[in-house]
């Protein structure tokens, strides 16, 4: 069976007295109210991974997740942060690949294989992103760009690697735009990257995998989103910063 999974992206957002009120908000309604048993993933930026965890404690199904990790295990990359740091600090999981670092940080699909097996030896769950900008959709091209960035980056993993791998699919023209992509537009697409890896692994490895849709999601639409077949969960930006939204949001399954 697959996860359900809902993750919050806070990017580069909050200072350390509104991380911690936000997490505390979080972890007080969840407490109680996770009773679908939705995994749920909070992503802060690095300097709030140790307060956040303490913070998590032990409430179920809540777990820490990083925005990032670097390609490198250790060494003189000034600015960097291990995935043996993370797992440290108590982070389970890490997103990877995310489009604004792929374009802000020109992070290439062969600089993601690195950090996903950076990821996967320290024993982090990475949460790998995709998905096509708005030209790309709009030439109707959009299916096999995604399949093209996910083969470039994980095709050479193992069938045992890949089941540990939580994908997000997330097309660029919804992300942060208000613009979300409609339910059928996401059922597309995951069922056709699901296909994908069937092609490759098998149809067992494919129907294990959580596919989570990001891209303006929010309590008015997630519910919707979330109820088609290859949906799995989602990632979630903006409101992710807002506990009410957010926990709706977990609370949509
Ligand atoms: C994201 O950054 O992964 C994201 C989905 O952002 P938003 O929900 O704000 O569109």
């Amino acid at each position: 069976m697959r996860k359900k999974i809902v993750a919050g992206n806070w990017k580069m957002n909050l200072n350390f007295e509104d991380g911690q009120k936000l997490t505390s908000e979080i972890v007080n309604i969840l407490k109680d109210e996770n009773d679908k048993k939705v995994t749920v993933v909070l992503n802060p930026p690095f300097v709030h991974l140790y307060p956040v965890k303490k913070l998590i404690g032990d409430t179920p199904n809540l777990f820490l997740g990083s925005q990032n990790c670097s390609d490198k295990s250790s060494g003189a990359y000034t600015g960097e942060v291990s995935a043996a740091m993370l797992v440290s600090f108590g982070a389970e999981y890490v997103i990877i690949g995310h489009s604004e670092r792929r374009e802000y940080f020109k992070e290439s699909n062969q600089l993601l294989t690195a950090k996903t097996r950076q990821a996967l030896e320290n024993g982090l769950i990475p949460i790998f992103c995709c998905g096509e900008p708005l030209d790309i959709r709009e030439a109707g091209t959009h299916e096999a760009y995604v399949k093209a960035q996910l083969t470039e980056s994980l095709f050479g993993f193992t069938e045992e690697e890949i089941s540990k791998v939580v994908i997000a699919y997330e097309p660029i023209w919804a992300i942060g735009t208000g613009k979300t992509a409609s339910s059928e537009q996401a059922q597309e697409m995951h069922a056709a990257l699901r296909n994908h890896f069937a092609s490759k692994y098998g149809q067992n490895v494919a129907d294990n995998l959580s596919i989570l849709y990001g891209g303006s999601c929010n309590p008015g639409n997630a519910k919707e989103i979330f109820s088609k077949a290859d949906v799995d969960g989602g990632l979630i930006g903006g409101a992710s910063l807002k506990s009410r939204d957010f926990v709706e949001i977990v609370k949509s399954f």
